[in-house]
């Protein structure tokens, strides 16, 4: 068992693999059952509904839809997943293919950067190496 922080609360307590703490995980299972009834009667429901009808935060509710539990007690829920970054519907991910591609784009440009960079110091390696060689 590790002694370590609560992820929800920041509480030390001893973990057996979990990263919350009991008190949290309470909590926790008490919400679920909260969207999980209100689910039961209004199927369908938009994220933002549940969330006002229960008191429980749409952080909370979509982490429960990410973590297939609602699906997984049979419960429908009203939940497209927007773009981060320019806010159009998506079918899965975090970004639409546009900003996607965009955000490739810009990270291999930094990576060939990073590449060249790295390049320049085998080459010096190489020199350097060469050196002794002719010094032996
Ligand atoms: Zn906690
Ligand atoms: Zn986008």
């Amino acid at each position: 068992m590790n002694l370590i922080n609560c992820k929800e609360c920041g509480k030390v307590f001893a973990s057996a693999g979990t990263k919350i703490c009991p008190d949290c995980r309470r909590s926790e299972e008490e919400q679920f059952e909260l969207v999980k009834e209100y689910l039961w009667d209004n199927p369908n429901s938009t994220v933002p509904a549940v969330s006002e009808a229960t008191g429980v935060e749409e952080k909370m509710i979509i982490k429960f839809i990410k973590e297939d539990r609602l699906q997984s007690e049979g419960l429908d829920i009203d939940y497209t997943l927007k773009c981060k970054s320019c806010g159009k519907e998506i079918e899965s991910g975090i970004y639409c293919e546009n900003c996607r591609n965009k955000l490739v784009s810009d990270f291999n440009t930094k990576e060939e950067k990073k590449e060249k960079k790295k390049d320049k110091g085998k080459k010096s390696d190489k020199m350097f190496i060469s050196d002794r060689f002719k010094r032996d």
